[in-house]
């Protein structure tokens, strides 16, 4: 297996997202994608909703585009080289597709905490270890702009 980036803590435009941002999980896959396979063993949270009320926030003058758009440059070369190309502009400039980058943590991983993976192999990572979550991040290598996209943690059985 080879990840080739790793984070001390997962941080996305300044905050540190841990367990306690995913109370909110709610069961069920996106819109448009069957729950099978991993998926379906792991439960979904989906950051749309923050995402956009952010960019609201950047229109109506409460925030600045520098202050949305400062990926570290860590995260910026893991998008580059190891993230994997979406089929979503960037909602901020356009000008290019996201990449999304995908983390896994867990209190099992050790070392492995924080690095990055490719998508299906951070899935198989969260699905297999119960009270790990897989993070996946979406930036755009033009402008900076990153967000959290998307949370995985394996279903609690009963
Ligand atoms: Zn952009």
């Amino acid at each position: 297996m080879g990840a080739c980036y790793r984070v001390g803590r997962l941080k996305v435009r300044g905050r540190v997202y841990d367990a306690l941002t995913m109370a909110t999980a709610r069961r069920g896959a996106k819109d448009g994608v069957k729950p099978k396979g991993r998926r379906a063993v792991l439960a979904t949270v989906d950051y749309t909703l923050a995402k956009r009320a952010l960019l609201r926030e950047v229109r109506h003058g409460l925030r600045s585009w520098a202050e949305v758009c400062d990926a570290h440059p860590e995260l910026m070369r893991a998008a580059k080289h190891v993230g994997e190309q979406s089929r979503r502009d960037c909602p901020v400039c356009g000008k290019a597709k996201l990449r999304l980058v995908t983390y896994v943590y867990g209190d099992d991983l050790r070392q492995d905490n924080g690095r990055v993976w490719p998508l299906d192999v951070g899935l198989t990572m969260a699905a297999d270890r119960p009270g790990s979550t897989c993070y996946v991040v979406e930036v755009c290598t033009r402008c900076q702009w990153n967000h959290l996209a998307e949370a995985f943690m394996a279903r609690v059985a009963g």
